[in-house]
């Protein structure tokens, strides 16, 4: 048994082959570029059962992940997060079966962090010494965080409007940040520049193709924990895709290996917010691409991308699989938010809520049937986000009786 069957990386769009054991970022033609692995040895050397002794996390997969040697891994302890039953909620919906993926106890509060591991995890591998790249939060204090345990320097900018939270996570981990009075777009064009210039190696979302890798382990371990039999409909907060893409790729792969049935995917379902919905206009044009979406605004920051480098990916997921794209309201993503905490005592980040105000939403349009089973993608832990709970909590005198 080898401890990973990464045999190449691939372009989705030109076709052309590339080595792993290279640093690389994008195709010639500008495309991603995808992992591919020895299916063939893998299926005849590979089984289920061999899964269920390995520890909880998203390192169980191993086989399936690019790092060729152990001693590479960075790891925090990341992946195997609980899948919830959301009953209250499911029945203030009308849907019976309604889980929640909850990526809220993952390392770094984000699920930013499966991407990290697998994609510093696979730097040090190829002996990266420095990276860098543009972030809205999330990504960046991941990214530093896993750098810092892999002893690799990272450069990160972010706009001043990211949460302040992750700038610190960025700050305490050591790494070299740099805030800027624009936009991620902005962010993008300067660490371009800089990896020109000084030769860190560029781990913009989707120029390095191992973040996918790490964001796919969250499509095995639904069809693990569903015990191979995967849900009828599955929501996820889409910003720049690559979870999306990851878990299509995930499931793909499972039918390849003949550990899950081709003709039971589930529809996956892009979900955006209304002040940046690229990804559910192309959707409602039959479009296969997206185009930049000017002024985007959320407070899901997570999720604002106006134009995602991976967007026919997206596009490709979600078409394959019947599924949709549809764009909610920050006022209903904040309402579902308190819903969530209140009716099943789980704090979520409003990209989270964003999927459950979706999946009311398509309820009540009748694309998801009461007798569905539905996944809710929560991306991160709501203390994240301490402003999406505005209050005003006066202080009474202690001698006051309650
Ligand atoms: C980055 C992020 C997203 C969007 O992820 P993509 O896979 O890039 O679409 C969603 N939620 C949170 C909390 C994020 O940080
Ligand atoms: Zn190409």
């Amino acid at each position: 048994m080898r401890f990973s069957y990464v045999s190449h990386l691939y372009c989705p769009k030109c076709s052309k082959n590339y080595s792993v054991d290279d640093k690389q970022n994008l195709c010639e033609c500008g495309s991603p570029l995808l992992v591919s692995y020895d299916y063939k040895a893998l299926k005849e050397e590979w089984t289920k059962e061999d899964l269920v002794h390995r520890e909880a996390d998203l390192w169980r997969y191993h086989e399936l992940l690019p790092v060729k040697k152990e001693e590479n891994i960075v790891s925090l302890g990341e992946g195997m997060t609980p899948l919830l039953t959301m009953s209250e909620l499911g029945k203030e919906y009308g849907i019976t079966n309604l889980l929640m993926k909850d990526e809220g106890l993952i390392p770094t509060g984000s699920f930013k962090a499966r991407g990290s591991a697998v994609g510093v995890s696979k730097a040090k591998e190829l002996g990266v010494e420095e990276l860098a790249m543009p972030t809205n939060g999330n990504a960046g204090a991941a990214w530093s965080l896993y750098a810092a345990r892999a002893g690799i320097k990272s450069h990160v900018v972010m706009p001043e409007d990211a949460p302040m939270i992750t700038r610190q996570e960025v700050h305490v981990a050591g790494a070299d940040l740099i805030v800027i009075d624009g936009l991620i777009s902005d962010a993008g064009k300067l660490v371009k520049e800089a990896v020109d210039q000084y030769g860190w190696f560029d781990v913009s979302t989707l120029k390095e193709p191992y973040r996918i890798e790490g964001k796919k382990t969250m499509g095995l371990e639904i069809a693990e924990q569903l015990k191979w039999n995967l849900p009828d409909v599955i929501l996820y907060p889409t910003g720049g895709g690559v979870g999306l893409i990851g878990i299509y790729k995930a499931f793909k792969e499972l039918v390849e290996l003949g550990w899950i049935e081709p003709e039971k995917l589930p529809r996956l379902v892009a979900v955006q917010a209304e002040g940046c919905a690229p990804i559910v206009k192309a959707f409602k044009e039959g479009k296969r691409d997206s185009e930049f979406w000017t002024d985007s605004t959320t407070a899901a920051f997570g999720i604002n991308v106006p134009k995602a480098l991976g967007d026919f990916l997206v596009l490709e997921a979600v078409y394959e699989t019947n599924g949709c794209a549809v764009a909610v309201s920050d006022d209903t993503i904040l309402t579902e938010q308190h819903h969530v905490a209140e009716l099943e005592g789980a704090f979520i980040c409003p990209e989270g809520a964003a999927t459950f105000a979706a999946a009311k939403k398509l309820r009540i349009d009748g694309w998801i049937k009461e007798e569905e089973s539905v996944i809710c993608l929560n991306t991160g832990m709501g203390i994240k986000y301490p402003e999406t709970v505005p209050m005003n909590v006066s202080v009474r005198s202690k001698t006051e009786r309650l």
